[in-house]
């Protein structure tokens, strides 16, 4: 899943909205690049032109909506729609029209009330357009804080976090930061998969020998695998091995049944983010274990 970007290349924040009239009962934050020039503005997640306005002597606006959820830096999954403002090369623009992540979508500017070159940055949960607000400011619909949502890539440069006294930090994605990337490790015998870290958890399945994993973070002995998923870190290597399983994860449901064979008797239901290792895929069924088959589209 993607993560949610700020979208420039520099944070250099010029207009926060506590005290201030213009971003009144908004979360809008005003960027202005590396302070020269027209900076570019990329994509901050793979994304769709969902609205744009677009009025000589007016602030030029688009919407951006992301095409799938995507992990934010709160540790969400959402939907999210970012609202670019005063960009003067957006009338080319397309509604519908996609971008990656990351790809150039049009440079800051100064359309409408603006005295400088900058970016007027505004997050909304969901597919979302704009309203007036109760002290006259259009602002985005669902609105939430940029700093709440959005990760600085490691190699942006924070020119400025601050505006009149107040910091608006945007978490920077670090290599100390690993609750959020993963790396792939192994397991070295079948293992018991637990709901927390420490054999007091209840144990939800058994991974099989040699099935990829994702570790994301270790507590003691605990290695992390999906979210509130545990495994013994001490059976586990970075080590690949000459053949073997890859794993999936429980999504889309609360639990899911394992049953003995296609269609067959239920044995066991697993809960959602249960890691399981695919031994066989046929007509719809995964096979995870020793007579232990899944339905294959609660799986991801
Ligand atoms: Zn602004």
């Amino acid at each position: 899943m993607e993560k949610a970007y700020f979208p420039m290349k520099y944070y250099n924040l010029t207009q926060g909205y506590i005290n201030s009239s213009t971003h009144q009962g908004t979360y809008a934050l005003d960027t202005a690049g590396k302070d020269t020039g027209k900076d570019e503005i990329y994509a901050p997640f793979s994304c769709k032109v969902t609205k744009l306005y677009i009025k000589k002597g007016h602030a030029y606006t688009v919407w951006l909506t992301s095409l799938d959820k995507v992990k934010t830096a709160n540790n969400r999954e959402e939907i999210l729609t970012m609202m670019i403002v005063h960009p003067e090369d957006i009338a080319n623009l397309k509604l519908g029209q996609t971008f990656k992540q990351g790809q150039l979508v049009c440079h800051e500017g100064k359309t409408g009330n603006a005295s400088g070159n900058h970016a007027h940055l505004e997050l909304g949960i969901g597919t979302c357009g704009w309203h007036k607000n109760s002290s006259g400011v259009y602002m985005i619909d669902n609105a939430v804080k940029l700093e709440d949502y959005l990760f600085l890539k490691s190699d942006t440069i924070v020119k400025n976090n601050k505006y009149k006294g107040i910091v608006y930090d945007i978490k920077k994605e670090t290599e100390e930061n690993p609750t959020r990337e993963y790396s792939i490790k192994y397991t070295t015998t079948d293992l018991n998969e637990r709901t927390g870290p420490g054999t007091n958890n209840k144990s939800v399945n058994v991974l099989l020998k040699n099935t990829a994993v994702k570790f994301y973070e270790q507590n003691g002995s605990w290695a992390r695998i999906e979210e509130g998923m545990w495994v013994s870190n001490n059976f586990l290597t970075t080590k690949k091995p000459t053949s073997h399983y890859k794993s999936m994860e429980v999504y889309n449901c609360q639990s899911l049944n394992v049953r003995q064979s296609i269609n067959g008797q239920i044995l066991k239901s697993i809960p959602v983010n249960t890691v399981v290792s695919v031994i066989e895929e046929k007509n719809g069924w995964t096979k995870i274990g020793q007579n232990e088959w899944v339905y294959s589209k609660y799986l991801k």
